[in-house]
């Protein structure tokens, strides 16, 4: 299993992780198999979506934020984040990916996001490869 780091830089953003996804597939050197990529935390995510233009995930973040406001007065979590939380369980803490010839079966515009609901903050990123 590899783990890594990821520094975010605002309150919620999407940090393209793919090319250490990448190489931890490679360090492990399976060539075929099942590559989970997944976080513990509780106001962050995992996610795919489209790498080539920024704007996309840029949009995700403002439009989830205007579905999920960040403060609303029926929210009783004492820590003030309850936004956070709600958008972690919406994303996700993990995907699957497929693994073959060494490398995760992405599409040509997919990439893979660590995604920041409560920042800025160090988020830890686990990544599992399982041959088969
Ligand atoms: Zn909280």
């Amino acid at each position: 299993m590899v783990r890594f780091e990821v520094r975010t830089d605002s309150r919620a953003g999407f940090v393209d992780i793919t090319r250490e996804v990448v190489g931890a597939i490679h360090e492990s050197g399976v060539q075929a198999g099942i590559a989970l990529v997944y976080c513990q935390h509780t106001t962050a995510g995992i996610t795919i979506n489209e790498n080539a233009d920024p704007d996309v995930v840029r949009d995700l973040e403002m439009k989830s934020s205007k579905l999920i406001e960040r403060y609303d007065a029926d929210f009783t979590h004492a820590e003030g984040n309850s936004d956070s939380h709600l958008k972690s369980s919406l994303f996700g803490a993990s995907e699957t990916l497929i693994v073959e010839a060494g490398a995760p079966m992405l599409g040509t515009w997919q990439g893979i996001y660590l995604a920041e609901f409560d920042g800025p903050r160090t988020r830890s990123v686990f990544v599992k490869v399982i041959a088969g």
